[in-house]
């Protein structure tokens, strides 16, 4: 019997829908089934992602961060403005027309693309048979495909002490749209999306928030140097981050939420108006595959895939934060795009050690390969180039001085292996690192490019000077 499509693919984010766009352009027949609703109560394209995801928290970042500088910088640049006010109904309506137009944006790329859109929850049964659940209950409909790609994404943890009730303590999804700015704020783990809902938040004008922390380090994936840094501007701007506590209970009354926890000498309790919980993701896998379809996953739920994101089961694959490796929204669409080619015929693959990670605070964190500290830690022979942001004539300019980038190169070969930032447009910046490392560059040859005068990239080029003593704007000892 022939299959109804040659890909099906479950799971519309940005591994999911990205995968199904390539497939389509490829000239495969291909369906994507989803089952997010969006706030509207409507089906919407685009998962985590577009809905609850990187595209509102940045949004709010943004909104939050031109409110605190007009509140905060703008006179140091001889601007004086009246009452700076805050609208927050008018924020958050800007946040869902943005969400909107990304994700209709993504319903009219299928349209073009021929990409069928099912709506509804499917499930993965033996010999790529996908059984989908309409969104009404109605009877599900089993659709046979040659190809399958799993892309059903991931949900926050929880944490059994602090059960969310929607309204005071929640999630990030919840923390996205609350209706006023909370007083005090609390947090439970200070990662990626603790601190940078907390920095929202903060900016509208919230007087504490308290982040609470399990490790007793600061953001360790993160290079050593810039963790420090970030942790002493995070506690200027009025980030209370506190590590290794544990909370060990959580309670809500008369308007407020109690938590208890473990410090690192003894017990406290603190009082907020609205929680956060933060504690990381995991992967959206109960339920996805039936018994008989004999889908293997590991121990924490994710699916098990090889190096080319194929599962254990001939024609399915599995990509994005359901599988191994950083829960990023670029990562996930890069797998989509190497399923996709692998599936046509092609050869693909996925460099992993280039992925590009950011954290969009102010100063805005982000990197890309080896760390120093795990460079050490292997035993590598290596050299270290930094440059700060203060020596920079634009980032003075800008007034955004804090921060600085380094750069680590292979001490026989000058290859470059990492690349760290911290400070101004790290987000963009970081990029040109990307392109230099995936291109193999050495640190000579980001040295021997010109850069635009004056430019945030030239620390980029100064810090490529720097690791072999010759930076040009910053006192050195010459090394070679
Ligand atoms: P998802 O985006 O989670 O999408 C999965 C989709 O599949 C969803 O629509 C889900 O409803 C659907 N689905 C699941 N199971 C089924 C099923 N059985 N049948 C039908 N449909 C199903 N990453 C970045 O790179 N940059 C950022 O700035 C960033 N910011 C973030 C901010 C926040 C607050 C959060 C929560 C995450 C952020 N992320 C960011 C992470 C990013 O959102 C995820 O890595 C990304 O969305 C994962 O993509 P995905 O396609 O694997 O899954
Ligand atoms: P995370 O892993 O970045 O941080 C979770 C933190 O919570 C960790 O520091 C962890 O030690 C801590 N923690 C865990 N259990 C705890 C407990 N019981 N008490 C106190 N602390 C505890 O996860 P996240 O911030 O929830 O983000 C989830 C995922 O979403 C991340 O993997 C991230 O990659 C992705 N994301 C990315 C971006 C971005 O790229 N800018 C933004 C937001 C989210």
């Amino acid at each position: 019997m022939a299959a109804d499509y040659d890909v099906i693919v479950i799971g519309a984010g940005p591994g999911g829908y990205v995968a199904a766009i390539r497939c389509a352009q490829l000239g495969l027949k291909t369906a994507c089934v989803d089952d997010w609703i969006g706030d509207d109560g409507r089906p919407a394209l685009g998962g985590t992602c577009l809905n609850v995801g990187c595209i509102p928290s940045k949004v709010l970042l943004e909104s939050s961060e031109l409110y605190a500088r007009a509140r905060q910088d703008l006179g140091r640049h001889g601007i004086r403005l009246g009452e700076v006010g805050l609208d927050l109904d008018a924020m958050m309506a800007r946040k869902r027309g943005v969400v909107g137009e990304l994700t209709r944006g993504v319903e009219q790329l299928f349209r073009a693309n021929g990409v069928d859109w099912i709506q509804g929850r499917g499930r993965l049964h033996a010999g790529r048979t996908v059984a989908v659940e309409p969104r009404d209950g109605g009877a599900a409909q089993r659709l046979q495909a040659d190809n399958v790609i799993l892309a059903p994404g991931s949900s926050p943890s929880d944490i059994a002490q602090v059960p969310l009730d929607g309204e005071r303590i929640v999630d990030s999804t919840g923390a996205l749209a609350f209706s006023a700015v909370p007083e005090r704020l609390g947090i439970i783990g200070a990662g990626v999306i603790g601190l940078e809902l907390g920095s929202v938040w903060k900016r509208l004008g919230a007087a504490e928030v308290v982040l609470l922390e399990a490790q007793d380090s600061f953001l360790p994936v993160v290079d050593e140097q810039v963790a420090a840094q970030a942790r002493r501007v995070f506690a200027q701007q009025g980030l209370d981050i506190r590590l290794q506590t544990r909370v060990t209970a959580c309670s809500t009354a008369n308007g407020d939420v109690e938590v208890h926890y473990q410090g690192q000498d003894g017990e406290y309790r603190a009082r907020f108006d609205r929680l956060i919980v933060a504690v990381g993701r995991r992967p959206n896998t109960a339920g996805l595959a039936d018994a008989d379809a004999s889908l293997l996953l590991d121990e924490w739920g994710f699916i098990h895939v090889d190096e080319q994101c194929r599962t254990n089961l001939p024609g399915v694959y599995a990509i994005g934060d359901a599988v191994r490796g950083p829960m990023l929204a670029h990562k996930g669409s890069e797998e989509g795009v190497m399923a996709a080619e692998l599936i046509a015929g092609g050869s693909a693959h996925v460099d992993y050690a280039c992925i590009p990670s950011v954290i969009y605070t102010l100063p805005e964190i982000a990197w890309v390969g080896e760390t120093e500290q795990a460079l050490r830690a292997a035993g590598r022979d290596f050299r270290s180039g930094t440059f700060p942001f203060a020596a920079s004539g634009r980032a003075r300019a800008l007034g955004d001085t804090d921060g600085f980038i380094k750069v680590l190169a292979d001490a026989a070969s000058d290859r470059i292996l990492g690349v760290h930032m911290i400070g101004p447009d790290c987000a963009e910046l970081i990029a040109q690192a990307v392109v230099a490392m995936q291109l193999g560059a050495s640190a000579e040859d980001i040295g021997l490019i010109m850069f635009a005068h004056p430019s945030l990239s030239e620390a980029f080029h100064e810090a490529a000077l720097a690791v072999h003593g010759r930076a040009l704007h910053k006192v050195e000892r010459r090394r070679d």
